[in-house]
């Protein structure tokens, strides 16, 4: 059989060149991850040939024998790993569990409550050209503006005048932990469903480091690639009422076939997520956030207009406010990516900027804790970004880029990524 080099050397070289630009920079931006070898291994197997529509035991094709066993693995997994009533581990990605589970319980013109995007909510809870900004009428709840907190009194508010189906809980950038029970009494007090989506915030639940959303929601849904560190992916989990619904609206109701090498790599992630190494893992990415938070929130940061969202973090990441920065949110995460690191410009609540510039940055430490970095290496990384982003415009010079792209590569070979794997 030939190899991938051997058919496709374009291909081949370019997966090799992101293989090493994974292993010699440091990648930080919080919605990423490393999955083991093991998870790359099932996703990357023969299961890619099989056709399985349908549940297991219930296919519309032959030969599900084997594919069965891995689905329901996969389905056991999720449900004692987050003690839910019922897994759907078919949806091919994030969007699609969202898509999904909206299906399940709406109808087209029905009212949704999300958090706004431009305050840290998804895409699909609810912009407007996205499916749920289309299918659905879409109602955006806020962060307070003096304390970047997700403001309770304006959902009750907000719930109580549009009496939303569906209320939404959930975010892409946001450094704080959620009120799920304080969620649940309003959606019960306007009869409506609540929908909680952890894909950012999965890995620390599994962990028992974040407060559960499932004893609280009517469905939740998360991706596998983030926090949880598995396979691209989306997952839906619901009570048992809801089963039948959830299932029909994944299979047919938005897809076909299911991934099950993806969903193979999902029932590795998911074993691996119930080890005590992952725990352990989970301490560290939240250790090393508090590390980034408390140094960019020191004296030279403040000089230069750098800022912490909230003044902190409980999660997995960092908000770096730079409103009052000289530097943009492009600049700055051109900055640090001169030096090796990996982030996204995000926008800030009520950024003067525009959205392709932006004034802020999401800064995620999961991927390096998979690493293996631990607190002193957060530090480390956190004095540089500090370096990197705490001068004004005009102070960064070229010799300083030098330098800490130098403390950057030692980082990296302190922790090699993949050490197995030949480029
Ligand atoms: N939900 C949340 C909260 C997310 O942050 C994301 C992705 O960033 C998604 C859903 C969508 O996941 P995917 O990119 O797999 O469609």
């Amino acid at each position: 059989e030939s190899t991938l080099s051997a058919v496709d050397p374009e291909v081949a070289q370019a997966v090799s060149a992101e293989l090493h630009r994974q292993q010699s920079t440091l990648e930080m931006i919080a919605s990423e991850n490393f999955a083991p070898v093991s998870v790359l291994e099932a996703q990357g197997s023969v299961l890619t040939n099989k056709y399985a529509e349908g549940y297991p035991g219930r296919r519309y094709y032959g030969g599900c024998e084997h594919v069965d066993v891995i689905e329901q693995l996969a389905i056991d997994r999720a449900k004692a790993l987050f003690g839910a009533e019922h897994a759907n581990v078919q949806p091919h990605s994030g969007a699609q569990a969202n898509a999904a589970a909206m299906v399940a319980v709406l109808k087209p013109g029905d009212t949704i409550l999300g958090l706004d995007l431009a305050h840290g909510g998804h895409l699909t809870h609810g912009m407007k050209i996205n499916f749920s900004g289309k299918l659905y009428n879409v109602v955006a709840y806020h962060v307070d503006k003096e304390t970047g907190i997700v403001d309770l009194a304006e959902i009750e508010r907000l719930a109580t005048e549009h009496k939303p189906k569906l209320i939404i809980a959930g975010w892409s950038a946001y450094p704080r932990q959620l009120d799920f029970a304080e969620f649940r009494r309003i959606a019960d007090s306007v009869d409506a469903k609540l929908m909680v989506d952890m894909a950012h915030f999965a890995g620390l639940v599994a962990a028992g480091l974040h407060p559960s959303p499932v004893p609280h929601a009517d469905i939740v849904t998360t991706t596998t690639h983030k926090t949880l560190g598995g396979p691209r992916g989306g997952i839906i989990l619901s009570r048992a009422e809801l089963a039948k619904k959830i299932n029909s609206a994944v299979f047919p109701g938005q897809q076909g076939g299911p991934l099950e090498h993806v969903i193979a790599a999902k029932a590795v992630a998911l074993k691996v997520a119930a080890s005590e190494e992952f725990r352990e893992r989970q301490q560290r990415v939240l250790a090393g956030s508090k590390i980034l938070a408390e140094r960019l929130s020191k004296q030279d940061c403040a000089d230069a207009g750098v800022r912490v969202l909230t003044g902190g973090t409980d999660v997995h990441l960092v908000l770096v406010d730079l409103v009052n920065s000289t530097l943009d949110g492009q600049q700055a995460e051109d900055r640090l990516h001169s030096v090796g690191i990996t982030v996204n410009r995000n926008a800030v609540p009520f950024d003067p900027r525009p959205p392709m510039v932006t004034s802020g940055l999401r800064i995620g430490t999961p991927a390096l804790a998979t690493r293996g970095f631990g607190e002193e290496d957060f530090t480390e990384v956190a004095d540089i970004i500090a370096k990197a982003l705490c001068p004004d415009s005009s102070d960064f010079s070229d010799a300083a880029k030098v330098a800490l792209a130098a403390r950057v590569e030692l980082l990296a070979k302190k922790h090699p990524l993949y050490p197995g794997l030949q480029r």
